[in-house]
């Protein structure tokens, strides 16, 4: 049995770097480009496995060749890939991303492919699994109405249970009842609660109005300025760990593979943010996505 279940999308990063982001209608000569692993899922499973946390994780490719690097990624980070559905008509996701090579800012364009088909069949046979783990952790990149009903069959098994809204998506009242934490960056936070986000209070702010709407645990990601916890009786707020980001691509995902593995330990909640602070941060000073997750080692 693994302490982490997490369901979610693999897709080929292909990124640009260069002085700026383009404007639409502008061209530019970049510095140079990656291909690499990404997709939250296969991110965050990917960041899990390297603090050394067990996890499964399910998902969907294409048998293509950026299905073939998906199932290379798995295998080099120990992730099983036997609950990785496989389908010959049906192409692999890929991201075209464009970096600031200054701010390590981005600006990204997610085709998903074939996880866009993910139904309840795709993970009705692993259903067990994700009842027996420790936590579910997944994001918004796949079907919604799948997603809410592995929320709802991980909450009704005691399983805890990490929402990262992301990307930003309208979502039913029907899903706030099944998450325990709710992982959103400062843009997603706005698009769920109107408030910009620019300070500490305004965080705050926006974190109050999510319990509100019925979330219990509230942590908004404030890139660069940390992170803001509050579960209606306790608030923490983090500055972010110094570090020199090159690229910030897949900081959020770190972020939250850094506190699934910590809530997978049960370290109390600071400790856990603490570590997802410090793995969030060790992701930007490498370029890509998946590849940038940091080792356990890497931490001391
Ligand atoms: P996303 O990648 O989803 O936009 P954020 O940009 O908010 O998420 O980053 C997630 C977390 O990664 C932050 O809360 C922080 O812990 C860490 N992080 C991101 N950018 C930096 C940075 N420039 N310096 C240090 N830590 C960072």
């Amino acid at each position: 049995m693994s302490d982490i279940s997490v369901l979610g999308i693999f897709v080929a990063d292909i990124s640009f770097s260069g002085h700026k982001i383009p404007s639409v209608g502008e061209t530019i000569l970049g510095t140079e480009y990656n291909v690499g692993p990404g997709g939250k899922g296969c991110n965050q499973a990917i960041a899990i496995a390297r603090l050394g946390g067990k996890v499964n994780f399910f998902s969907k490719i294409g048998k293509d060749d950026y299905g073939k690097l998906a199932l290379e990624t798995l295998k080099k980070n120990n992730i099983d890939t036997k609950y990785i559905v496989q389908k010959n008509d049906l192409q692999t996701g890929v991201a075209g991303i464009l970096i600031d090579k200054n701010s390590g800012k981005n600006a990204i364009n997610v085709i998903t492919g074939a996880p866009s088909t993910f139904s309840f069949e795709d993970i009705e046979d692993k259903t067990e699994l994700i009842k027996r783990s420790k936590i579910f952790l997944t994001q918004l990149e796949i079907p919604k109405d799948v997603t809410l009903q592995c929320l709802k069959i991980a909450k009704e098994n005691g399983v805890t249970t990490i929402l990262n809204p992301a990307p930003a998506s309208s979502l039913s009242r029907e899903f706030f009842k099944y998450i325990d934490y709710f992982t959103p960056n400062e843009t997603e936070a706005k698009f769920y609660t109107n408030i910009s986000i620019n300070n500490k209070s305004e965080a705050r702010d926006a974190s109050i109005k999510l319990i509100q709407m019925g979330i219990k645990k509230v942590i908004i990601t404030l890139g660069e300025k940390g992170l803001f916890y509050n579960d209606g009786k306790k608030e923490i707020y983090l500055d972010a760990t110094t570090v020199k980001a090159i690229d910030t691509t897949g900081a959020g995902d770190a972020f939250n593979g850094g506190l699934a593995y910590g809530l997978s330990k049960s370290q109390p909640i600071k400790e856990c943010l603490e570590l997802a602070n410090k793995v969030g941060g060790l992701s930007t000073t490498k370029l890509g996505a998946g590849d940038s997750m940091p080792f356990l080692k890497d931490l001391s």
